[in-house]
């Protein structure tokens, strides 16, 4: 049998914030935190992904048991101005803001040299209390069928610690998130590929001709330099950076 596309899990997954441990304002206007979350997460699903095309064949369902983890993220918050500002259409944003979370991921599991199953990623709605928390599954449907499409209002990005309890990713994360996005910000507009791939925003699906674009409008915003943050030479962050690496934290 010639087979020519591999399968890929379709999971379903919400975080809830548990604890905060730092917070601070970023340009965009967005927000940088680190915390305790919970991770919960279910595969629900598969869907066939053809080799070299990456064009979605085919999918199916599969029921296995909810997985919850307590653990720690880092998470960037778009507020809700950042989202207004953006000259798109609503499918083109969410495309665009699981594209950029997807390649801050790459980025992050770069910087840290861990490898990319050591960090999850989820995308939910601040605030994530009980009463308003917003479901995975409700936006993956909606980036196939845009009568389902809801939009996030203020959402919530999560890179998070995919051990329980957390090793220790989070809080780097959080101290060099300037490097994160500037890094991420080349990774996306270095990539040849015309509307994504798996090594920038992820494999293009259908109507995402803009996911690029998108990613790198947010991150446009969320890089702008602002006073306090212009005053930090560009050798110092290197130095951060390296020290960083070398260390595995602060
Ligand atoms: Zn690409």
């Amino acid at each position: 049998m010639n087979v020519d596309y591999y399968t890929d899990a379709i999971r379903y997954t919400q975080v809830r914030v548990l604890e905060v441990a730092e917070e601070a304002r970023i340009a965009g206007p967005a927000a940088r935190v680190h915390g305790d979350v919970l991770v919960r997460s279910q595969v629900v699903g598969f869907k066939k992904i053809k080799f070299f095309t990456n064009e979605n064949i085919g999918a199916g369902k599969l029921e296995l048991p909810e997985n919850e983890m307590h653990t720690t993220a880092f998470w960037i918050t778009l507020e809700r101005q950042l989202l207004t500002e953006l000259p798109y259409a609503l499918s083109d944003r969410q495309t665009g803001i699981f594209g950029l979370l997807y390649a801050l991921e790459s980025m992050a599991s770069l910087l840290l040299m861990c490898d990319r199953r050591d960090l999850g990623t989820a995308v939910g709605e601040r605030p994530p209390s009980p009463g308003v928390e917003s479901e995975w599954q409700e936006f993956s449907a909606a980036m196939t069928d845009p009568a389902e499409m809801k939009e996030f209002f203020e959402p919530n990005l999560y890179l998070y610690d995919a051990y329980p309890g957390g090793i220790g990713f989070s809080e780097p994360l959080y101290r060099v998130h300037g490097i994160l996005l500037r890094k991420t910000q080349e990774l996306i507009s270095a990539c040849p590929c015309e509307q994504g791939c798996p090594s920038c925003v992820g494999p293009a699906g259908e109507k995402c001709e803009k996911t690029k674009e998108v990613a790198l409008a947010i991150l446009a915003k969320l890089c702008e330099t602002r006073l306090e943050e212009s005053v930090v030479p560009e050798r110092a962050e290197s130095r951060a950076e390296t020290r960083m690496m070398a260390e595995g934290g602060n």
